[in-house]
């Protein structure tokens, strides 16, 4: 399902539950990193690209300030007054769209009331991001419906803080920042410190391939944790010959050949992903921009075997579709993407191929696992906005 049949569900939806003559049409795609894992709340880097896969909006401004709202995905119905927003437990996808509009008015913005209707095809919970797809397409929908100025940094910037603060869930920048700022055809490569970013144009004849092993993160609010307890501890140890050092972001191989010995080893491992994985993502950048394509895979599978052995964030299943990648046709580069005990692998195919890597990958993983996989071919798509 593409872009034309979401807009042709959303004009449906919008017919029969809010009937009336004009609308208008907003959208933010979902999202996979390339490289660049576990490293943004370590002040580092991250790469990732817009996908071809989005949540959309059509909708309508109310002269008053009542948001009614349906879900085409969850077949339901939820509404609010932008003089009250409280989450509403029995609607939990509403909650994004509340929180959206609650942040938006805490910071100033004055609101109209709207009628609208939500649809996507971001697959939900894979770790694609549709939650920060959702957040991004409410806020545009928000922005142009009531006449803000607010640039795309600050917008990505307030999602980022509704999903925190109204959802409640604790997430980096960089999912609500592609969606805010991606471009067609192109990588964003994202300083997680500084916010600068860059577009890197991807090469033609190479395909994003996303796989869900449709294994479900289970462990991984605790492990999480653990993985950022354990980066802290690391940085506060490193300040002892390092004292400049404010996050991992500040530390390099040399460093940590040089003084890594002060670390216990379980810190060392989580410390040399990190420190590696911000310097492959420098790499891979410069790989890109050589046009590089086989280095760049390289670095690709070097990321995953650093986040399997010394972050031990990896399953069985996302190393079982890492294997199977390396012996399909047109395989450049794999490795598990998110934060890890399941969900999805990103793979970089040679194009004339992508269609056979798909489909021998889909069936090898079947018949080891007995769980048929899906698989995306993916094109680097534009940011949010109005179709
Ligand atoms: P992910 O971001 O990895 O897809 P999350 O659990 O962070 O998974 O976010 C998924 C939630 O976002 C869904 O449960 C739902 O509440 C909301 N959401 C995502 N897509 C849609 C959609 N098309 N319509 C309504 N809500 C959506
Ligand atoms: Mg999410």
């Amino acid at each position: 399902m593409g872009t034309a049949d979401l807009q042709q569900q959303v004009t449906e939806a919008l017919g029969q539950r809010f009937p009336g003559v004009s609308a208008r049409f907003f959208q933010a795609p979902g999202r996979v990193n390339l490289i660049g894992e576990h490293t943004d709340y370590n002040d580092g880097f991250v790469l990732p690209v817009a996908i071809d896969r989005q949540v959309m909006l059509a909708a309508r401004v109310r002269t008053d300030a009542r948001v009614r709202l349906w879900s085409v995905n969850f077949r339901q119905s939820s509404g609010f007054s932008l003089e009250q927003i409280e989450p509403d437990s029995a609607a939990p996808w509403s909650n994004y769209v509340r929180g959206v509009a609650a942040v938006l008015q805490q910071e100033g913005f004055v609101l109209r009331g709207m009628d609208a209707v939500i649809a996507g095809n971001v697959p939900i919970g894979s770790g694609l991001s549709s939650s920060a797809a959702i957040e991004v397409a409410t806020a545009v929908t928000l922005r142009d419906l009531s006449s803000l100025d607010i640039s795309p940094v600050d917008l990505a910037l307030l999602c980022q803080r509704a999903e925190d603060e109204f959802v409640g869930m604790k997430c980096g920048i960089m999912d609500q920042f592609i969606a805010a700022l991606g471009q067609r055809g192109h990588a964003l490569w994202i300083d997680c410190r500084s916010l600068e970013y860059e577009a890197v144009p991807l090469p033609s004849g190479v395909s994003v391939v996303v796989c869900d092993t449709m294994k479900r993160r289970g462990l991984v609010d605790s492990e999480y944790n653990a993985r950022r307890r354990e980066c802290e501890q690391g940085v506060e140890l490193l300040r002892q010959c390092l004292p400049d050092a404010q996050a991992l972001r500040d530390v390099t191989s040399a460093d940590l050949a040089k003084y890594g010995d002060i670390l216990p080893a379980i810190v060392h491992k989580r410390c040399a992903h990190v420190v590696s994985e911000n310097e492959r993502v420098l790499s891979a950048v410069a790989a890109l921009r050589a046009g590089e394509v086989e280095e760049f895979g390289r670095l690709m599978d070097l990321s995953h075997a650093s986040l399997r052995d010394d972050y031990e964030v990896s399953c069985a299943a996302l190393d079982t579709m890492v294997d199977l990648a390396h012996k399909a046709p047109g395989f450049l580069g794999a490795r598990m993407t998110g934060a890890g005990f399941g969900g999805c692998t990103v793979n970089w195919v040679d194009s004339e191929a992508a269609v056979e890597f798909a489909q021998q990958v889909v069936r090898q993983y079947a018949e080891k696992t007995g769980v048929t996989p899906e698989v995306y071919i993916c094109a680097a798509s534009a940011a949010a906005g109005e179709l």
